[in-house]
């Protein structure tokens, strides 16, 4: 007994890999306008939550960048070191459960053994798998892997591609363990399951398991509450926030910043990062692409693109009704309540993989954040491993139902615009989203000229025909923009 009261205070008392600086705290804030949301945007939330009143987790990696945060917004201090691993309460039985299933899921695992079950996996499974050992490369040089579960008898041309996507934040371990779950039910299932063979006659679902692996290594290695990849930005700091680097047509403008040590950095130029682009070109070679889901976490919601504009995607009603089943059924295995709402609903957010895929593709997007709802955060315990694979798959099993009974949801682009703007009525917030956009200082192009949607605070002219067109300022400005400049606002260019 006694040996095991010392060895779990030493469990208590140890901590993750911590960077340099000494301990680092979360603060629990409420945000009550838009001023503070915007100024939240050079700080590190942990679970976006915007609205009226909102309670967000927001970090402070010293007492001067807290002292920041506290003349900004209400807050208290909820953890005073984010690095300490806290003590385990989850299911005690749950850990034996998840190896009784493989002893791989009885812990979170390093990107080498995640690669070697993957190998593993195509040499038990190569009559459904297909392993494809390197989409991309990152920065240190790591393969993206990608591996596509399907019936190799029906050829691909006459199947649905469904994408599944992980670990795009390092710091979010639940992410790729959930996936990797899902996948290893459809493989196990395969051959004993008739429901599932039926699945891989009608769908491929292509799955990238481990999309940020740099920064998923630099988690275990150096600092366990890293989000980036691990792009040098060539002036002291690193690393570009991949969840914004996606071209999905409003690159750079929402929820995000141009400012290299942020955490919603979106790089460069959008589809600048090497694991990005890559999966994105990979993803974009499969036939008939018709629904996605890029797996994250934490805060238990399931959120249906669009996450750039509070306007509803052509195809709201049916993705509404497909992501209210899975939150059910979801529930229905652990009674755990996620959340159903539209990506816009939380905040707005630009460059993001599931409006690429539904804006570019078409596809049918979702991102699912994962448990939990902050109590343990990204240090979610290893015995969550199984409960959260369990109600994930529960949810899985309902969209995969639901796309079979539903094969004809449309193509999800932004509606094509109109001709005229005579009819074009300004933009109204149909949530009680709260925009985040970053502040901008000078229009990305001269308003007399087309190119990439402009932002309304860039000049009073382009604020005008915003207004009146909002097309100009979510999509692109077209030649119909800059008409529009001598047309409402009286200025010859
Ligand atoms: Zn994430």
């Amino acid at each position: 007994m006694k040996l095991f009261l010392l060895a779990s205070l030493a469990f208590l008392a140890s901590s993750s890999p911590i960077p340099s600086g000494g301990p680092q705290s979360l603060y629990s804030c409420t945000v009550k306008t838009q001023e503070q949301a915007d100024a939240l945007l050079h700080f590190d939330v942990f679970n976006h939550r915007f609205g009226p009143n909102a309670v967000v987790d927001v970090r402070t990696r010293s007492a001067t960048e807290a002292a920041k945060l506290k003349s900004l917004l209400s807050c208290t201090l909820k953890n005073a070191d984010i690095y300490k691993v806290p003590e385990d309460l989850g299911d005690a039985n749950a850990i034996q459960r998840a190896a009784a299933v493989d002893p791989f899921f009885s812990d979170y695992q390093r990107y080498s053994t995640i690669i070697s079950k993957l190998v593993s996996w195509n040499a038990t499974y190569s009559n459904v798998l297909t392993y494809v050992p390197s989409i991309a490369v990152s920065h240190q040089g790591r393969n993206v892997p990608a591996i596509i579960i399907t019936d190799k008898s029906v050829p691909s041309s006459a199947k649905k591609t469904i994408w599944w996507n992980g670990m795009m934040h390092a710091r979010e371990w639940i992410s790729p363990a959930t996936v990797m779950w899902i996948a290893n039910n459809l493989l196990t299932g395969s051959s004993s399951d008739a429901t599932i063979a039926s699945w891989l006659k009608q769908f491929q679902f292509v799955i990238t398991p481990m999309n940020n692996p740099d920064g998923y290594e630099y988690t275990f290695t150096t600092d366990r509450m890293w989000r980036k990849n691990l792009r040098d930005n060539g002036d002291g700091t690193l690393g570009v926030d991949l969840n914004r680097n996606w071209d999905d047509g409003h690159w750079g403008q929402y929820g995000t910043t141009t400012t290299t040590s942020d955490e919603t950095y979106c790089g460069p130029s959008p589809f600048s990062e090497p694991e990005t682009i890559g999966t994105a070109n990979f993803i974009s070679t499969f036939p008939n692409l018709y629904s996605g889901i890029d797996f994250h976490s934490y805060s238990e919601l399931v959120l249906r693109s669009w996450g750039w504009t509070n306007n509803d995607s052509p195809n709201e009603a049916i993705l509404k009704q497909l992501g209210d089943g899975i939150v059910s059924a979801i529930y229905g295995v652990h009674q755990e309540q996620y959340t159903s709402e539209k990506a816009a609903a939380l905040y707005l957010a630009s460059g993001v993989s599931d409006d690429w895929m539904s804006t570019k593709l078409g596809m049918a997007g979702f991102t699912i954040e994962l448990r939990d709802t902050g109590n343990y955060g990204f240090q979610l315990p290893n015995s969550f491993i199984a409960p959260v694979g369990e109600e994930i798959w529960g949810g899985i099993k309902f969209y995969i139902d639901f796309l079979v009974k539903n094969p004809n949801i449309p193509p999800q682009y932004p509606t094509t615009k109109k001709t005229t703007t005579t009819t074009v009525k300004a933009a109204t917030s149909t949530t009680a989203a709260v925009k985040t956009t970053t502040v901008a200082t000078t229009c990305a192009h001269s308003k007399c000229v087309s190119g990439v949607a402009l932002r309304s605070s860039c000049d009073a002219c382009v604020g005008k025909i915003i207004a009146q067109d909002s097309y100009c300022g979510s999509t692109s400005w077209d030649s119909v923009c800059v008409g529009e400049v001598k047309s409402i606002c009286g200025i010859t260019c």
